[in-house]
């Protein structure tokens, strides 16, 4: 079970992760972008993290909000509102919810994956954050389905998070600024489809 303050530290944890790797993914962005998408996602964080001690003590649904605003208001690129947007959908359908079980937490998941997908237009094969998003929802819900543990189900979905970043080179970008490059975008890393791998991968760490 993830209680407030089992989500606030998890939280934390993700802001630091994109500090850490702020550097790799802003060099990231530079390949194919504009070089801001490490800087984005630790400043986002940033702010999330000053607002996380307030928090500790509410319901998930507030918090997710709450996290999805901030990075909205203090996210300029494209990903601000996109991630932004997925928190704030998650933490609609976790209103009032004092803790969340394996279950609310894919349904948490899906629901911000799909606030991607509608924010963004965008669907699977076209280099976005949603080419590790969406392998690695199915692998979890795969995973969760045979009966998996929490452990077991977020490990699949780290693993097909990789993989999923890994197949976006191969990718030809169609939607956002690598859009703007076409074929020339083939064979870089997709910046957004990092930093959700990285997210996911921390979360997985603390279970
Ligand atoms: P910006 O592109 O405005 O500079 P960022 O650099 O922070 O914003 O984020 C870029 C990332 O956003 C891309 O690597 C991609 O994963 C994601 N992205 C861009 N446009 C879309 C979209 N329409 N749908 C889903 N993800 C997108
Ligand atoms: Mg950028």
């Amino acid at each position: 079970m993830v209680d407030g303050k089992k989500l606030t530290a998890v939280l934390m944890q993700i802001s630091h992760k994109m500090t850490e790797q702020k550097d790799y993914l802003t060099r990231l962005d530079a390949a194919i972008g504009d070089s801001d998408h490490g800087i984005n996602m630790a400043r986002g964080f940033e702010a999330v993290e000053k607002k996380l001690p307030s928090l500790a003590d509410k319901d998930i649904g507030t918090i997710l909000k709450t996290v999805g605003m901030t990075l909205v208001s203090t996210v300029g690129g494209a990903s601000g509102p996109l991630y932004g947007s997925a928190f704030m959908k998650a933490g609609v359908a976790m209103a009032g919810k004092e803790d969340m079980d394996l279950s609310d937490f894919l349904e948490a998941m899906r629901t911000g994956v799909e606030a991607v997908q509608m924010r963004g237009r965008a669907g699977a094969g076209e280099k976005t954050m949603l080419d590790s998003m969406l392998p690695a929802m199915d692998a979890m819900e795969e995973e969760a389905s045979a009966n998996a543990q929490i452990h077991t189900v977020l490990k699949a979905g780290v693993i097909a998070a990789w993989d999923g970043v890994e197949g976006t080179k191969d990718m030809i970008a169609t939607k956002g600024r690598a859009s703007y490059l076409g074929e020339r975008s083939v064979g870089h890393q997709d910046p957004g489809a990092t930093s959700f791998a990285y997210m996911l991968e921390t979360i997985a760490s603390m279970f």
